[in-house]
């Protein structure tokens, strides 16, 4: 069974998230979108509204599922019986700080990254743009699924 794990804040899940997972679906038999949880973290949305608006967001497919992790993305992995880490790439900011992560989740755990470019339409799209939005109170309709709406 090819089973990826999509870690993440998700805080909230964006359009631009959506497309990495749809797009990585013909790849893998399972993807689990994880929610990290960092005790030292403050999140805008409570974890079980992040993991309600994914599993919303993806409802009726059996090849997606939502869980959240505490500790290594990648003891989560072995944990998972996944071999591989999904990530997406907005730009050479997030190459920079992946290409890290990445070299040391192998080095140190044996988990491999797999990264999907993201669709040009979405590079401008982040979690922390639509909580700045939503602290001011503007629109942020246009970023995020129909479950964060
Ligand atoms: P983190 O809290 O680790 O930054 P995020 O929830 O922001 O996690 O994002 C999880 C993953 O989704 C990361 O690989 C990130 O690069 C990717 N991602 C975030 N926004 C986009 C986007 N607009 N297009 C493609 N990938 C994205």
């Amino acid at each position: 069974m090819k089973r990826a794990v999509f870690p993440g804040s998700f805080d909230p899940v964006t359009l631009g998230h959506v497309d990495i997972i749809e797009r990585a679906l013909p790849f893998f038999d399972e993807i689990i979108v994880a929610i990290g949880v960092n005790e030292a973290k403050t999140y805008m949305w409570p974890l079980e509204a992040r993991m309600a608006f994914i599993s919303e967001t993806f409802l009726g497919n059996s090849k997606i599922k939502v869980m959240s992790y505490t500790g290594l993305t990648a003891a989560f992995c072995k944990e998972q019986g996944a071999n591989c880490i999904l990530r997406g790439l907005r730009n050479t900011t997030d190459f920079t700080y992946e290409q890290t992560i990445a070299q040391a989740n192998d080095l140190v755990n044996g988990v491999d990254s797999v990264f999907l470019m993201c669709s040009p339409q979405y590079s401008h799209v982040s979690s922390s743009i639509v909580r700045d939005i939503a602290r001011n109170d503007g629109d942020y309709k246009m970023l995020v699924p129909k479950s964060v709406q």
